[in-house]
């Protein structure tokens, strides 16, 4: 099955690359009403709880940036698959020119850098938010947080790979021509979405407010214990997801599942993809 999804917005290409998929254990999530965990206890494949993970692929014609670069081998043999699905679309890692980071979680840069350490996009600007740099440079974390050293050390060592080629972005900064940052603080403190216009046509990459879409658009309140601060997150959630909805936008995310490219509209006292 491909790995790729792809659309235009305008002049400018977009493909979803599928890095692999994953069942996210139970105790992963916060907020389950009764009736939710019902459903997935009763749900014997644990297609409830299902997730992919997604990076893609911006083209406006001068720039090839790649958003997220996957998981590289650090979870197992389900992921990693992020330049099987680059070479789909016949780009090399060499052909990447600029990355950005939706935030720095390991689903989201473990394939930035070989096992030795070094850059596998060698030709690539690596950009994020500041303030995501600053948590995960500055911060001194204690043994028991999710959130917390392990993540802290695969951070610096990414950023140190791209070192003279890193560019830290203010909150309102393009990232490149024609894509738009949206902060979504919360999932983390730098964590952020984008926004892709062109002439009239617009794509709303909401990074990672949700991860198991089958749960978290009908039921928006749920919460992963990956949430550096679970309120924000919920925040950001429901500011992204009203912004798709109310605005019509065509929107996709770090773990949507088939479609990639989906509408929302609201739906009781959630959201629900149009059909
Ligand atoms: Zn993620």
């Amino acid at each position: 099955m491909s790995r790729t999804s792809k659309t235009t917005i305008g002049t400018i290409n977009v493909t979803t690359l599928r890095d692999g998929e994953r069942t996210l254990p139970l105790e992963a999530l916060k907020n389950l009403s009764n009736e939710d965990t019902d459903e997935i206890n009763s749900n014997e494949n644990q297609l409830l709880t299902f997730t992919n993970f997604n990076a893609c692929v911006i083209q406006n014609g001068k720039q090839n940036l790649l958003v997220d670069t996957g998981c590289g081998n650090l979870f197992g043999p389900t992921c990693g698959f992020l330049l099987d699905a680059l070479n789909e679309i016949g780009l090399g890692p060499e052909d990447i020119s600029d990355i950005f980071m939706t935030h720095l979680h390991p689903d989201h840069m473990g394939g930035a850098i070989n096992e030795n350490g070094s850059a596998i996009f060698a030709n690539a600007n690596l950009k994020l938010l500041q303030e995501e740099h600053n948590y995960w440079t500055t911060k001194s974390f204690s043994s028991d947080e999710i959130n917390g050293q392990d993540w802290s050390n695969l951070a610096k060592k990414v950023l140190s790979a791209y070192g003279e080629r890193l560019e830290l972005l203010s909150n309102n900064a393009d990232i490149i021509s024609g894509v738009s940052i949206i902060p979504l603080p919360g999932h983390t403190p730098g964590h952020a979405g984008f926004r892709v216009d062109d002439g009239n046509e617009s794509m709303f990459h909401m990074g990672d407010i949700i991860h198991v879409p089958k749960l978290q658009l009908k039921d928006p309140n749920i919460c992963t214990l990956f949430d550096v601060d679970a309120e924000s997150a919920l925040k950001s959630r429901k500011y992204a997801l009203d912004m798709a909805a109310s605005d019509s936008l065509l929107c996709t995310s770090g773990h949507m599942l088939e479609p990639k490219f989906i509408h929302i509209e609201k739906y009781g006292a959630g959201y629900a993809e149009v059909s």
